[in-house]
């Protein structure tokens, strides 16, 4: 049996949360075309014949500029020090390699994953191939994560390096977060998809009561405005992220619920570092 964790590192949309969506066959992980969507280090674990390996979603990387963002960082610092492999994954339009990071996992097994091949042609990846070749990954490997090209024989080469060990989780242990956690993350998925740009980061999601099968949930933004927005003219747009999100919530749960969605307005939310925490971004 091979065992172990593998942490995804990469700046935000090239493709990490798809690649763990496409390898879980699950949407556990909230995909985005908008950065900084993943705000938690998640945990998925896929299970194999032969191997159970955890993988570990981080937030893309970047600078933090408020209290949400510094969680977000340690999570990422966090995720660097107790994994197996690291994906170290770019985009085929985009070969910068983040200097900091690069030097954290210098010392440890780490594949270069380079993803979105199946927006090129074939034979400009042999040279990106060849351009990393001193950098010291034990592995480049191209892959679509979207498309699902190479990933069987992403997780065939992953395995090789694992260590041999007992199972870390049960089989059907497939996540380590709370179902709490993945109902606040369908919501927060359909109010990027419902708002675009207009409220994009200010947002969080707090379930406040899960019984049975009612749902209560809080969407917490920073200003009235944003309140404003947020519910629509006559309810309509948080009606739409409702009748959205109770979809994906059913799907997940195998089961019909009902759920209420209430605005609230704290000021400055991602300001406040003890709100953040209670919201579940600190580890
Ligand atoms: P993350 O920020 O690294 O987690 O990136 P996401 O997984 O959220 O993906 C960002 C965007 O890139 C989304 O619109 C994805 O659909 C897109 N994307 C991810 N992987 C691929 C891929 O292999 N090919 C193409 N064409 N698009 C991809
Ligand atoms: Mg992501």
């Amino acid at each position: 049996m091979k065992v172990g964790f593998v942490t995804v590192l990469g700046k935000t949309n090239v493709g990490k949360s798809t690649l763990l969506n496409t390898i879980m066959k699950r949407n556990f992980f909230i995909v985005s075309s908008k950065p900084q969507t993943t705000r938690h280090r998640i945990i998925g674990v896929l299970n194999l014949e032969d191997a159970q390996i955890a993988f570990v979603d981080t937030p893309g990387i970047f600078e933090p500029k408020n209290e949400l963002e510094k969680a977000m960082a340690e999570s990422i610092k966090f995720a660097l020090v107790d994994a197996d492999i690291f994906y170290y994954m770019i985009d085929v339009y985009d070969l910068e390699i983040d200097e900091g990071i690069f030097k954290k996992i210098k010392d440890k097994t780490k594949f270069l994953l380079i993803n979105k091949i199946d927006k090129v042609e074939k034979n400009i990846i042999l040279p990106i191939i060849d351009k990393f070749k001193d950098y010291g990954f034990d592995e480049i490997i191209p892959v679509s994560a979207l498309k699902n090209q190479n990933i069987d024989d992403l997780l065939e080469t992953t395995k090789k390096y694992l260590p041999e060990g007992e199972r870390l989780f049960l089989p059907d242990q497939i996540s380590d977060r709370p179902v709490q956690f993945f109902i606040a993350e369908f919501i927060r998925e359909k109010l990027y998809f419902v708002y675009g740009q207009e409220i994009p980061y200010s947002c969080a999601v707090e379930i406040e009561e899960f019984r049975d099968n009612f749902i209560k949930a809080n969407i917490i933004v920073e200003k009235d405005s944003q309140k404003g927005i947020i519910i629509g003219k006559d309810g309509e747009r948080i009606k739409k992220v409702g009748i959205l999100a109770r979809e994906s919530i059913e799907h997940f749960l195998g089961k019909k619920i009902y759920l209420e969605l209430w605005v609230k307005v704290k000021k400055n939310w991602r300001k406040d570092a003890e709100l953040v925490r209670r919201l579940g971004y600190y580890e």
